[in-house]
């Protein structure tokens, strides 16, 4: 079983009003191919703090995060973007969908970044969109999307590298119920057949029995009940 990220004892602190507030502390993680782990925790316990590190949008104070085995720490700028870019998947409370590209346009704009040709990129986009149900909606702007399709559109963008890892900050929040569990059970089926590792922050307790572990936020570290 391979470990596709590993954070190691990472311990994050923010300066607030002259004091020094530690919200990670010396955290613990790994998720193998396959996992899709959920991370719960209350307001302010940290969860967005600890998925920005995980995702290299964030320098923790001290520890390390390994993705791949590759270490995120000490790189250069443009190298930690072309990791973010080929190797991790985001996927946000709310789309975030470029206004002014069709459904098809927003894969084939990060593909574009990431550096992959265009026939190959066409080709990927197709068979994701086919994937995600969402074929007959590829020319439609984001404006006219319902919210489960916008949130199917995000992450059909997050795959279009083949990430490693994917990262989804409460993916469900703005959906209904059904809706949610569908898109849970795609995160978790895309990290199942692709052999990915996906962690998803989430207050919603209906998509647990979807998940293969459920950590909390404790006292700054990831906690199994
Ligand atoms: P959660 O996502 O679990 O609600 P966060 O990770 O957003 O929690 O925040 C954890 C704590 O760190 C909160 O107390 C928050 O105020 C603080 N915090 C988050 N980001 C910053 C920042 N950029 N500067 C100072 N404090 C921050
Ligand atoms: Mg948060």
């Amino acid at each position: 079983m391979r470990h596709r990220i590993v954070l190691q004892n990472i311990t994050h602190s923010f300066e607030d009003g002259g004091m020094r507030r530690v919200v990670l502390d010396n955290l613990n993680v790994s998720v193998a191919e396959g996992e899709l782990v959920a991370v719960m925790g209350p307001s302010g316990s940290g969860k967005s703090t600890f998925l920005s590190i995980a995702g290299a949008l964030l320098e923790p104070t001290s520890g390390d995060v390994l993705v791949d085995g590759q270490s995120v720490i000490g790189k250069a700028h443009q190298e930690l973007s072309d990791m973010r870019l080929h190797k991790l998947g985001f996927i946000f409370q709310s789309a975030n969908l470029i206004p002014y590209l069709k459904v098809e346009e927003q894969l084939l704009f990060v593909a574009k970044q990431g550096g992959m040709d265009k026939k190959q990129a066409t080709g990927r986009a197709r068979e994701l969109l086919q994937k995600l149900g969402l074929t007959h909606r590829r020319s439609a702007y984001p404006e006219k999307l319902s919210g489960g399709e916008r949130q199917r559109v995000a992450i059909a963008r997050a795959l279009m590298n083949d990430p490693a890892v994917l990262l989804a900050d409460e993916p469900t929040a703005s959906l209904d119920a059904s809706r949610g569990m569908d898109v849970v059970r795609m995160i978790a089926g895309e990290a199942k057949e692709q052999g990915k590792a996906a962690i998803m922050v989430t207050h919603d307790e209906r998509v647990l029995p979807l998940c293969d572990r459920v950590l909390y936020l404790e006292e700054g570290r990831l906690v199994e009940h």
